[in-house]
């Protein structure tokens, strides 16, 4: 089934389109880069760096411990068993929204981090930034002790010292009222903090409290007041909507309830219920979302008003109630923007009371406050969407309130700021020169995990507790709210912000634990009785605490400005956009070497951001792939690589925000580029830029041609192979659900020397829905948390080193301007004629009786004869000892329950062995059977869009049984009778039959 031409369908990268010199010799070369060998001396020093941050950790962990923590319990303590994994609940906030979490907890060591399946923003999956925070918990880089600046000189101070002068200071604020007191904080929906603040204001009526978040939700929020006279925000309901229309956002990934809108939005994928739903997605930069969409269009962010304004032009035509004043398009759009709104609206239109239209947080107030307007039209409200109070609604923007900060700064009419987390010095607007402002307060406190460039601008630096080591609450984007609750005694002492804040404002305070058990939480006004605080501790959650729907109508006043203001144009030259990148968000996960090495969905570039162009855009502009480039708005510039990207939108370079960190530790420190210095207060989405080839090349370690499956030389060594990626149309598959197995045709020849007997009581086996996938990686992290997978680094990625046994390859169809996207993850298929297995000279790879593919790594002398015959590219070689420096405090985050593995053995996906030995032993000693769905690797239990299936394949009614049969299921390179033990099933797509494709 190869594409025409002899080309295939989907295809990895321009180079693998192009079938470029480039790509053939990487796909031929079985282990690249092996002749710039190991003996590379900066090799080395780059392990240090990554693995062992600090050797001086050594030294300060061994004085840390108190010895008695460290004996053994002469009498076992009731209710705990050494070496048994128990699970708390707890929460992790990130810019104002919360998801549960449960951690996995070994003898008080926090060692894996996964979703609460009883809280309703998680649903049991967790983020890829969610999970890494295990390995943020012990980064030897975090803070230990408060530092004092002064004079230019800096010094390491007791936190008896600290507060040695806080407590003074403190006092003396309280006596003036809080005169000159400028409080800046990040975003938190923490209620225990919202309390502490009204009483710090009573205290301290002069001091002005400040709060800043670079990717914060503000727009949003404004819209809602432009369209109700409200601070209203909106809680969407995928599973109940038919059609969807994204305006430059991403709902599944980057909303701050992606995980469970990604669970919603994949349940009516995979065409089974006789309804699927239909995704629009206008977007600048191809995103998870705009991935996961039936009709993506490429188009500039400031042309996506215009675009809004279409579709409701369009929707009044099809008799939606649309006001008068936005019947008209705003301004004209080139052709294939008119057909991707025409196509929306007609769907809209037509699922009226089940569509739904989301815009994005680059868009600007009158674009959500049209989506809110357009969606009170459609019937949405109580239905796909429900608006609720904003807890923090009354506030100014983010915006608005740093530049305040800024100004009083400048006046000189701060005499004491303190900083509660975040890191304004380095991502706050760059024209309020906010870094160089901190200086003018004449005491200046900064609580924070690390020593980051804001702490290096203030007098006092105060080490933060970690989520995982202190109380706290924060609400999710539905109001509920959750107990942040310590899973271990902080690593290095700390402080919380709610610590901070009752002790300026004088509170009498034992704990935080007192603070956040004294906070009203469930909506009855006063704190929750025993019986209710245990209930949440051990949920999670706090039963009734979520913000109630409220009754919202459009203002009659309130169309015709948003129409005025649909109106303006996008301007001309080069946009700029700036994007939340996947793996360290605004720049607070730059330190955290999983998320570094975690490759971004889209791009697969590791180690790194870059400038996104489309491949026409780099044309015009003469820029080439990896080429370094200047870009400049007005007097800002700054150099960055450039990143050839399918489906960008032309005129549109997309910069990643997060980079070029010069404080953030040595992991994080000079990776990638700052791109913060374009970010001004007036343009904080997007600006435009003049742009410059420098001819200068940069390396980008990009993984998207690594490990490719060789399907073209597999073919051209004589092997007819199928599609790797099996998609088909909706309504086809509807009509005919057998075509893709018939078209499959999935061979299975006779075996020479018969089938292979299995003996064990199961036979373990995997399915991987296409359809669900929506490529968010998390289940990479999961694997790599629960496996003790390392991080290798930069230059080792660049040569295709990455360890990682789960990949999630990212294909693309059709044009390189507006291709269609598909994802596929691929780990260890477990074959039953398992073509390594043939090949290990050692038997080091063998087969269990239960049809796992075993690694027996003490057998394995690094021959590599098993990843050379792997047609699927799983095997992972340890060229070095990746865990030869990791410090104490690091190996705390190891599973105890699998192997670290040494330099020299070959590793790949082991089905989560431990996980399934450790229910078979549970079963037995229970003398009962395993249940279907008992076993859960870690990679299935993570996944927001429960896309993974593993189960026993003997247990013919089990769920992965019933998968292996459906119509949709297909094995991957079927056609070399490996009979691997994985089945993936084709992806749907839902393309709108009255659209052309945009
Ligand atoms: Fe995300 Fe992996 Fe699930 Fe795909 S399979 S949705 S990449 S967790
Ligand atoms: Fe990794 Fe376990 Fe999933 Fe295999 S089954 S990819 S080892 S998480």
């Amino acid at each position: 089934m190869s594409g025409e031409n002899g080309k295939r369908a989907h295809w990895r990268s321009l180079d693998e389109l192009a079938d470029t010199p480039e790509f053939r010799e990487l796909v031929s070369a079985e282990f690249p880069g092996l002749e710039e060998d190991i003996a590379d001396p900066a090799t080395r020093r780059e392990f240090v760096k990554i693995l062992g941050a600090s050797l001086g950790m050594v030294g300060l962990t061994s004085c840390r411990w108190p010895k008695e923590m460290i004996l053994p319990f002469a009498s076992q303590p009731a209710g705990r068993a050494p070496g048994v994994a128990v699970q708390y609940a707890t929460a992790m906030e990130l810019c104002g929204a919360t998801v549960g979490l449960l951690v996995t907890s070994y003898d008080g060591r926090p060692v894996k981090i996964e979703g609460n399946p009883l809280h309703p923003a998680s649903l049991g999956a967790a983020s890829a930034p969610a999970q890494a925070a295990v390995l943020e918990l012990y980064d030897p880089a975090r803070s230990r002790q408060p530092v004092r600046r002064e004079g230019g000189k800096e010094a390491r101070q007791s936190w008896e010292d600290f507060d040695a002068f806080a407590t003074p200071h403190f006092n003396g604020l309280r006596a003036s009222r809080g005169r000159g007191l400028a409080i800046l904080s990040e975003a938190s929906s923490s209620p225990t903090l919202a309390r502490l603040r009204v009483g710090l204001v009573e205290a301290l009526p002069e001091a002005r409290w400040y709060g800043w978040e670079p990717l914060s939700r503000d727009n949003e929020l404004e819209g809602a007041r432009l369209a109700f006279g409200r601070s209203v925000r909106g809680v969407p309901d995928l599973s109940r909507a038919r059609v969807i229309v994204s305006l430059d956002g991403d709902l599944l990934a980057g909303h701050p309830d992606a995980l469970r809108l990604a669970r919603e939005f994949a349940a009516t994928r995979r065409g089974d219920g006789g309804e699927m739903n239909r995704l629009f997605a206008a977007e600048p930069v191809p995103s998870v979302t705009g991935a996961a969409a039936d009709h993506r269009l490429a188009l500039a962010a400031g042309s996506i008003p215009a675009l809004a304004s279409s579709i409701a032009a369009g929707l009044a035509a099809h008799g939606v109630a649309v006001p008068e004043a936005l019947r008209k398009p705003a301004r004209a759009l080139d052709a294939r923007a008119e057909r991707f709104a025409a196509a929306a609206a007609a769907d809209l239109a037509v699922a009226r009371g089940r569509s739904l239209i989301v815009a994005g947080p680059r868009q600007p107030a009158e674009v959500h406050a049209l989506a809110w307007i357009l969606n009170e039209a459609l019937g949405a409200f109580g239905a796909t969407l429900r608006a609720v109070d904003d807890p923090d609604g009354d506030r100014e923007s983010h915006v608005q309130s740093v530049t305040g900060l800024a100004g009083r700064l400048r006046a000189g009419e701060v005499e004491t700021l303190l900083i509660l987390g975040g890191n304004a010095a380095y991502d706050a607007p760059a024209d309020l020169g906010l870094a160089d402002l901190i200086g003018r307060a004449r005491v200046s406190i900064h609580l924070s995990l690390h020593d980051n460039e804001t702490s290096r601008r203030c007098a006092w630096h105060v080490p933060r507790a970690h989520f995982l080591e202190s109380w706290g609450d924060a609400r999710a984007w539905d109001g509920t709210v959750s107990v942040q609750q310590p899973l271990i005694e902080a690593l290095y002492g700390g402080r919380t912000p709610l610590e901070l804040v009752a002790a300026l404002s004088g509170a009498r305070v034992e704990s935080a634990r007192d603070l956040v058990r004294a906070t009203p939480t469930d909506g009855s006004g006063s704190p929750l009785g025993e019986a209710g605080w245990r209930r949440a501790l051990h949920d999670g959650v706090v039963e009734g605490s979520g913000l109630p729907p409220v009754r919202v109508s459009v203002r009659a006043e309130a169309a015709g400005p948003v129409a005025a203001r649909l109106g303006v144009g996008a301007g001309r030259g080069t946009e700029a956009v700036f994007l939340a990148d996947a793996s360290v968000h605004d720049g607070r996960f730059a330190n955290n070497a999983w998320l570094q090495e975690l490759p971004d969905p889209i791009t697969r570039v590791t180690w790194d951001n870059a400038a996104l162009v489309g491949p026409a855009t780099a044309a015009e502009l003469g820029v080439r792939h990896g080429e370094m480039v200047a870009l400049t708005a007005g007097e800002r510039s700054i150099e960055i690589a450039a990143c050839v990207v399918p489906g960008v939108a032309e005129g549109v370079i997309g910069l990643p925000l997060g980079y070029g960190r010069r404080a953030a530790g040595p992991v994080g420190d000079g990776v990638g580029f700052d791109v913060y210095p374009l970010r001004v207060s007036e343009a904080p989405h997007a600006v435009k830029v003049d742009v410059r080839g420098l001819g200068r090349s940069y390396v980008l370690a990009s993984t998207q041609d690594h490990h490719a499956i060789d399907a073209i030389g597999m073919e051209e060594r004589g092997r007819r192979i199928g599609e790797l990626i099996v998609e088909a149309e909706w309504a086809e598959y509807r009509r005919d659900p057998d075509a893709i197995r018939r078209e499959r045709h999935e061979p299975k020849p006779l075996a020479l020397f018969g089938e292979l007997e299995y003996g064990g009581d199961h036979q373990w086996g995997m399915t991987i829905d296409l359809s669900a996938c929506i490529g968010c990686n998390a289940c990479a992290v999961a694997c790599q948390a629960e496996n003790n997978i390392p991080v290798v680094g930069k230059k080792q990625v660049a040569r295709g080193r990455e360890m990682h046994w789960i990949r999630v390859d990212r294909y693309f169809k059709g044009s390189p301007e507006a291709p269609a996207v598909a994802f596929q993850p691929v780990a260890c298929q477990h074959c039953e004629n398992a073509p390594c297995e043939s090949v290990c000279p050692v038997a080091a790879t063998v087969h269990s009786s239960e049809g796992l593919n075993s690694m027996v790594y003490n057998r394995c002398v690094g021959t590599r004869y098993c990843s050379n015959n792997c047609p699927y590219k799983v095997r992972r070689f340890n060229y070095f000892n990746y865990f030869k420096r990791t410090s104490q405090v690091e190996k705390m985050a190891f599973n105890p329950d699998v192997t670290v593995r040494a330099r020299g053995v070959m590793e790949k996906c082991t089905f989560c062995v431990q996980r399934i030995e450790s229910v078979k032993i549970a079963a037995k000693n229970e003398r009962r059977p395993i249940a279907d769905g008992a076993i859960v690797p870690a990679c299935a239990q993570t996944c927001p869009t429960e896309a993974i299936v593993f189960g026993d394949l003997r247990d013919p009614s089990s769920r992965v049984s019933q998968l292996h049969r459906h119509p949709r299921a297909y094995s991957l390179l079927a056609e070399l009778n490996v009979q691997p033990r994985n089945r993936y099933l084709a992806k749907l797509r839902n393309p709108s039959s009255g659209a052309e494709e945009a």
